[in-house]
């Protein structure tokens, strides 16, 4: 046994150098586009040590739409300094090069670190870099602005599910057969008869954009908070966190799986099966269901990111400066409590026909509701901030629309 002992000996050498080998530097096959935060399309390869250079995926029908940068590191990651330089190509100017949103990292897939591109925000940019800090776990998940995963949402779901006020609604299925939620907050228990409560309605449309989907997260939380009684007894809220599900284990950050910019899926002469993407289609029918109900929204939100604080835009319907304050009194509102600046000022958005594809406009153009573009917070980098917005944002709304309709 002497001489296989030498080879026992250089055996257990090699899984020494291979374990020190692979603990030294990081391999292109740490790393996964694929899981419920994904890239689809997205390939890496190595130039240097723990140096590597993704080039990404595109959209659905749209070859000059990047997907978002979202991986994962499997192993290994502990003690690494990752530099990735991210090649946008095929990218455009303004939506398609983006680098103009921070990214997050987390060694949880819960608690989020944001991480900033080395340019950021240039519009002519056709690749940026992003320089990790030295890594402390070794699995690390990456995602765009701060990633919420379908697989989060059901999670989410699951635990508002269990307070008595929260009605969860499965309105439909995406192509690949993830529920749509439609989520109904409002006090079972309230004095108030249904009719004559407020009835608010946010949906996200376009999948890539997170930030605005913690936002309505917030806004939940706060409704079902001690503070946020009151306003349940006084209303009833609907929320359709995540209108493409698909999207996120794809990085696709506009788009549905039949390549459908979700924002330009609004029909306003009535939900069209044939003509209309499939989920925003469910969505519309959904909405149009509660607007033949007995409880009708009073309010439309349409929650999206882009770039600054929150960003608020609306397009007011009959019942401000009438059943309630003007919606000018709604900007003051939100301004007073908004002591760290998540928001920029409310301004009024044009009704323009032309843009009736558009959620916001599409859903006043065919209802007379006030719709409100809820843009921004694309220059926020928590999910904390986020949700905090949210809450305040809710607050406002609670407060603006006092006791019940008249
Ligand atoms: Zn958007």
């Amino acid at each position: 046994m002497m001489s296989p002992g030498g080879v026992v000996l250089t055996a257990a050498c090699g899984v020494l150098f291979c374990t020190s080998a692979s603990a030294g530097r990081l391999t292109v096959h740490d790393f996964t586009f694929e899981g419920p935060l994904g890239s689809q399309g997205s390939t890496i390869e190595e130039v240097g040590e723990n140096h590597f250079r993704v080039s990404l995926g595109h959209a659905p029908g749209h070859e000059d739409w990047n997907n978002k940068l979202q991986f994962t590191i499997l192993r290994n990651a502990k003690g690494k300094r990752l530099v990735l330089d991210v090649v946008f190509e095929k990218g455009r100017p303004r939506y398609y090069t983006l680098n103009e949103y921070a990214g997050s990292f987390s060694y949880d897939g819960s608690n989020w670190q944001p991480i900033h591109w080395e340019v950021g925000g240039d519009a002519g940019c056709k690749q940026d870099t992003l320089r990790f800090p030295e890594f402390t776990g070794d699995t690390v998940y990456v995602g765009h602005q701060v990633p919420m995963s379908y697989e989060d949402l059901v999670r989410l779901v699951e635990g508002w599910r269990a307070n008595p006020c929260v009605t969860v609604h499965v309105v439909g299925q995406s192509l690949e057969g993830r529920d749509i939620y439609r989520l109904e907050l409002t006090a079972p228990d309230s004095p108030y008869p249904p009719e004559k409560r407020w009835v608010h309605y946010f949906a996200n449309q376009h999948p890539g954009e997170h930030n605005s989907q913690w936002r309505m997260a917030g806004a939940i939380d706060w409704l079902l908070s001690e503070t946020g009684r009151d306003c349940l007894e006084r209303s009833i809220c609907h929320f359709v966190v995540m209108m493409s599900p698909d999207a996120p284990s794809k990085g696709w950050y506009r788009v549905n799986g039949q390549g459908f910019d979700m924002n330009r899926t609004y029909v306003p002469g009535g939900a069209d099966k044939d003509n209309q993407a499939h989920e925003a289609y469910i969505a519309q029918r959904d909405l149009e269901g509660l607007m033949a109900s007995a409880t009708p929204p009073t309010t439309a939100w349409s929650m999206h990111t882009w770039g600054g604080a929150v960003d608020p835009r609306i397009i007011p319907g009959p019942e401000m400066g009438d059943a309630v304050g003007s919606w000018e009194e709604l900007a003051a509102r939100i301004k007073r409590n908004d002591p760290n600046g998540l928001f920029q000022e409310m301004q009024r958005w044009p009704c323009k026909e032309e843009k009736g594809n558009q959620w916001t406009e599409g859903t006043h153009l065919q209802f007379g509701i006030t719709s409100v573009l809820c843009e921004g917070a694309g220059a926020i980098y928590t999910k904390q901030d986020n949700v905090d917005s949210g809450a305040i944002l809710m607050q406002c709304i609670a407060e603006h629309y006092a006791g019940v309709k008249p």
